[in-house]
């Protein structure tokens, strides 16, 4: 069940994240040829955060479509289902652009330190994200 493996990926870094603080609230946001089951994922969650820091806490996905661009004839655009081609000229040929995201992209901490909601991860959430995949890759 790869789900299991996402979901302790998210925890992963999430907890790392907490350092120790309560996380009520997980952002992901994931790409569409990550081919994960939604409900799989919620069920592996549970299973993770199960007796850890992270019990409790909410994962919000957020699905992102698979988008590609063309090699052969230039169009970009949606890449509705398998398997992947242009939907202009149909060409395989084609450069994945997005859909292939594994993101934790917000953490919504203890209330404790007041209106702390993980500031690394807001302003600068491209080397955030970036970090994520390698670490989840
Ligand atoms: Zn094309």
């Amino acid at each position: 069940m790869h789900e299991l493996s996402v979901a302790a990926a998210i925890a992963e870094v999430a907890s790392r994240h907490a350092g120790g603080r309560t996380v009520h609230r997980v952002d992901v946001r994931v790409g569409y040829l990550r081919q994960v089951v939604p409900s799989a994922l919620e069920f592996s969650w549970q299973m993770v955060t199960h007796e850890t820091s992270l019990e409790g806490a909410a994962l919000v996905l957020e699905e992102v479509p698979a988008r590609g661009s063309c090699r052969a004839c230039g169009h970009s655009g949606l890449l509705p289902g398998f398997p992947l081609c242009c939907s202009a000229c149909g060409s395989l040929d084609v450069a994945i652009t997005a859909g292939e995201e594994l993101v934790v992209e917000a953490i919504e901490l203890d209330a404790a330190a007041p209106g702390e909601i993980d500031r690394s991860a807001d302003s600068n959430p491209h080397q955030w994200s970036r970090a994520t995949g390698r670490q989840t890759a």
